[in-house]
């Protein structure tokens, strides 16, 4: 998906047709210096969240685990950074008209406090039957909450109508070069604390993360492995990289809701192609258990989908055994009635 909306530069702005043509490779080209710019203009805003180990996921899994809790960041999840990022770099003319994007989970939420926390207007697009405690949350930011019925509307079409009408600036949750510089920082901070590491596990949905940390790694850590980790029920991304181009799939029926795309962004594969080793998959019943495995060992609340790293490496699914790792821990954004009813089960 690209934005097609052109960027305003001022209120006389004269457009011309290099305004609305595709972003080409030579303009959006994504650097690790491009991190090192978003880590600059969060840092004050964003939380450096801690680094946890534990003497038993070293003992279950044999290797050496650092776990960069992203749960613990500002609204929970890792995505604040991208959304913070993106809007920090507006102009004045987008500032004026504010932000817009679509989202049911973390990202609307990181939009609206980013949105907030920068003093302009944020307009978040939700399909009717989200969870009524994130529509509350993400109205609480101070987002306007816009809704669509997900099974008739296009909500990409929304985004694009509203952000023409209003003149407000699309920025969606994965596939914008900001967004992935911002997600790189969590990275980057981890190698900055730990050193180098031997593999890096990072949970995969459309591949903000994945591609911004890749790039850190490349940068910090260049013999390090970059395996992203997706639920077995949406591979898109493992056949992506497999096929060597974006493969669509259905919506994906897991309990990674973080992680029900169906396809990786564009920006995000061209890095991930590039930078990222692998592409491993872990089941439902192994996210669940690694919840409870954070709960009772390491006290912490994760969301199904911040599990996915961890999973592949306590399971077994990625040879860790006598190797120093980095797991980045997504968010921890979950209803307590399904954490629970989640852990009890596993
Ligand atoms: C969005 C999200 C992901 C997936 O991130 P992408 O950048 O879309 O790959 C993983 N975990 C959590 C908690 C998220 O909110």
């Amino acid at each position: 998906m690209s934005d097609l909306t052109p960027k305003l530069r001022g209120p006389f702005a004269i457009l011309s047709a290099s305004d609305f043509r595709e972003p080409t490779m030579t303009d959006t080209a994504l650097s690790y210096r491009d991190i090192e710019l978003a880590a600059g203009l969060i840092q004050g805003a964003a939380h450096r969240t801690p680094v946890l180990t534990s003497s038993t996921a070293n003992a279950l899994s044999g290797g050496t685990l650092f776990f960069k809790c992203e749960n613990y960041q500002r609204m929970g999840a890792f995505k604040f950074r991208g959304a913070y990022n993106a809007i920090a770099k507006f102009d004045g003319a987008q500032r004026a008209a504010g932000v817009l994007t679509f989202s049911s989970g973390n990202h609307a939420q990181a939009i609206a406090l980013s949105a907030k926390l920068a003093g302009i207007k944020s307009t978040i697009i939700m399909p009717s039957d989200a969870p009524a405690l994130k529509v509350k949350a993400t109205r609480e930011y101070g987002g306007e909450v816009i809704t669509y019925d997900r099974y008739t509307e296009d909500r990409e079409a929304i985004g694009r109508r509203l952000s023409q009408e209003r003149g407000m600036t699309l920025i969606p949750p994965y596939d914008h070069p900001d967004v992935i510089a911002g997600q790189g920082t969590a990275a980057k901070e981890l190698f900055e604390e730990v050193g180098e590491l031997d593999v890096l596990l990072v949970c995969l949905g459309g591949g903000g993360l994945l591609a911004g940390c890749a790039l850190a790694a490349r940068a910090l850590s260049p013999s390090c492995k970059v395996i992203g980790v997706e639920p077995e029920a949406g591979n898109d991304g493992q056949q992506s990289l497999r096929k060597g181009e974006i493969v669509h799939i259905a919506v994906p029926k897991t309990i990674a809701d973080g992680a029900m795309v169906t396809h990786i962004g564009e920006h995000n594969f061209e890095v991930i192609r590039r930078h990222v080793d692998d592409i491993v998959t872990v089941t439902d019943a192994q996210l669940a258990q690694t919840m409870a495995f954070f709960a009772e060992r390491m006290k912490m609340v994760v969301e199904p989908t911040g599990c996915l790293g961890a999973a592949a490496a306590l399971h077994g699914v990625v040879d860790v055994k006598g190797k120093r790792v980095g797991i980045v821990i997504s968010g921890g954004n979950v209803d307590l009635s399904r954490f629970a009813e989640l852990v009890t089960a596993a």
